[in-house]
């Protein structure tokens, strides 16, 4: 029905678009769809009305960093976009304080759409930022479960776990991680969590997936920390502190901080290899699963109902 009343309008708006050039007929409907259907994005976090205009860069953020995240992004994933039959469209809105990024799709557009805001929040570092963008991308390529069972995105939790299972590793997968990691721990902050450096060596062999492993751990905290500052949470979220609530149906909507700083940390505990696809139907394949009785990397119970996660068509 939703997407029923947002055509009919897009078809009434028709005489005001043929005026406007492209960008503004874009920029219109795009209002249409944000009153109309909120839902049709997908947010990193819930609507705030935080602002961080340019100018207020607490964390070292500038412009050359955020485009060149961006640029490193979109040329891993472009090729794979374009192998599903879609065109990657990153909107950069370097200037606009909000702190949110989102995911839509418009035909094959398939868009996420960045905010200078969020990346000038004081949690976010680069590497922080990096994962913003593999969230919003997991939304499209994530796999099951999906939104409601059936919708075109990947639910919350399932795009969280994406971005480190797959997305970072693809992404970071020709960096220097080792001495990246290094560099980290030698210095002061941000440094690299030794609970999650301990359990990364336990799940992986090779030293290099152990560095990768810990780099998106750390990653992973920035995000929890920034949504623990939205929620205006005392405790911060720590990786050796999980959250013990179980759903009974796999909930869709955003986790608790520390609910999705686990999905982040399991994600890069989980030893498959980033070659194995996911699955839009079935939420086993590329996954460490318990089916499959893997020590690590499995989904949370506080988001995932393994029983329920399967989307029927
Ligand atoms: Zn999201």
């Amino acid at each position: 029905m939703k997407s029923f009343i947002i055509k009919v309008l897009v078809v009434l708006s028709f005489p005001f678009l043929a005026m406007a050039n492209s960008q503004q007929e874009m920029a219109y409907v795009d209002s249409l769809v944000d009153v109309i259907d909120p839902a049709a994005h997908h947010g990193i976090v819930e609507e705030n009305n935080l602002w961080y205009p340019p100018g207020v860069e607490v964390n070292g953020m500038t412009e050359e960093i955020f485009n060149q995240v961006l640029d490193h992004v979109y040329k891993v994933y472009e090729p794979i976009f374009k192998a599903r039959g879609a065109e990657f469209v990153i909107e950069r809105r370097w200037n606009d304080g909000t702190v949110n990024a989102f995911a839509r799709q418009v035909g094959n557009r398939w868009i996420i759409r960045m905010f200078g805001g969020l990346a000038r929040h004081e949690t976010i570092t680069p590497d922080g930022f990096y994962l913003v963008a593999c969230h919003e991308i997991g939304h499209h390529l994530g796999g099951a479960p999906k939104y409601n069972g059936t919708g075109w995105a990947s639910n919350e939790g399932q795009s969280d776990y994406f971005a480190t299972l797959k997305c970072l590793r693809k992404v970071w997968a020709q960096d220097d991680n080792i001495g990246y990691v290094e560099y980290m721990w030698a210095m002061e902050s941000p440094f690299v969590d030794e609970y999650a450096m301990e359990m990364c060596m336990k799940a992986h062999q090779d030293p290099r997936m152990q560095a990768l492993c810990g780099r998106m751990s750390m990653g992973g905290q920035s995000l929890a920390f920034l949504f623990q500052a939205l929620r205006r949470l005392p405790t911060p979220p720590k990786f050796n502190t999980p959250d013990q609530s179980k759903v009974r149906r796999t909930s869709d909507s955003h986790p608790q901080p520390q609910c999705r700083m686990d999905t982040y940390f399991q994600g890069a505990l989980c030893p498959i290899s980033v070659n194995e696809g996911v699955d839009d139907r079935d939420p086993i394949p590329g996954t460490c699963n318990r089916a499959s009785s893997h020590p690590y990397g499995l989904r949370p119970l506080c988001w995932f109902a393994p029983e329920s996660a399967f989307t029927f068509f």
